[in-house]
């Protein structure tokens, strides 16, 4: 419910494509940490040609990347 005086922000999260080891600009977001890894596995699959596999081994490397903000 708006209460009028508490505006709440979700905390978004972010993991930037340079941090995990690629030369690229792409920030993924979500508001959880499932969410960032979901929207960075879509675009390492569809730009980087990652395979499902590949980001599965990458998973560790990617959720220490996670920014929170
Ligand atoms: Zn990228």
């Amino acid at each position: 419910m708006f209460k009028g005086y508490e505006i709440v922000l979700p905390a978004m999260k972010t993991l930037s494509c340079r941090d995990a080891g690629c030369d690229c600009d792409y920030i993924a977001k979500g508001e959880t940490g499932e969410d960032v890894m979901k929207d960075a596995a879509q675009h390492g699959m569809k730009e980087h040609g990652k395979t499902e596999q590949d980001m599965n081994q990458m998973k560790d490397n990617l959720i220490g990347a996670i920014h929170t903000s």
